[in-house]
């Protein structure tokens, strides 16, 4: 494990000295790829950073880790919370203070959790906006390219055969795993193939 960089350690030391937080230990290793990604975890006092090569972005994952730090432990079913207003409200905030540019922010941010943008939005970050009208369209866009669904095999009862190691259906060949499987052993159902024809 590498020791952390200087400017990673003092950005820890300042930003819990700003908040008036304990400071969390920092593990720290490199990746050789472009963007970094890091975890929190309160209850053992610990920050890890897998650093990748972009300094803007391992910058970034310092500073949204440690909006986590600064924020209420997680609890299990908190998972959408997690990243949630109030979440984003510090880590904008972060950014700015400890010189993310809004760009680089909104870009790192975006690919990782798309619903930063709607918060990035309401905090009124510079460029958030434009961002978030343009992951918009993308995303009607590709849903307007992409082939419709069409019934392969319309309804019919299911009947479970084996297929070496697997179980499929014997009228439409599709495999039945998991959850289902086990409700189709106990019951007789029925389903329909979609799919892209
Ligand atoms: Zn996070
Ligand atoms: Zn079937």
């Amino acid at each position: 494990m590498a020791e952390a960089p200087a400017w990673a350690r003092s950005l820890v030391l300042s930003v819990c000295a700003e908040a008036d937080a304990p400071l969390p230990r920092l593990a720290w290793r490199h990746r050789d790829r472009p963007t970094s990604s890091g975890v929190t975890r309160q209850s053992a006092g610990l920050i890890s950073v897998v650093a990748g090569r972009d300094p803007v972005d391992q910058r970034l994952t310092l500073l949204h880790e440690l909006a986590h730090w600064l924020g209420p432990a997680p609890t299990r079913r908190s998972r959408t919370r997690h990243h949630g207003a109030a979440f984003y409200a510090t880590a904008f905030e972060l950014y700015r203070r400890h010189s993310v540019p809004d760009a680089a922010a909104l870009a790192g941010e975006g690919a990782r959790y798309p619903s930063s943008l709607t918060h990035a939005r309401r905090l009124g970050v510079p460029g958030a906006e434009v961002a978030w009208r343009e992951r918009r369209s993308a995303l009607t866009e590709r849903a307007r390219r992409r082939p419709p669904m069409r019934v392969l095999v319309p309804e019919h009862a299911v009947r479970l055969v084996r297929d070496g190691r697997w179980t499929r259906c014997a009228v439409c060949g599709i495999r039945v795993v998991g959850p289902n499987l086990r409700r189709l052993r106990r019951r007789p159902g029925r389903h329909v193939l979609m799919g892209i024809a």
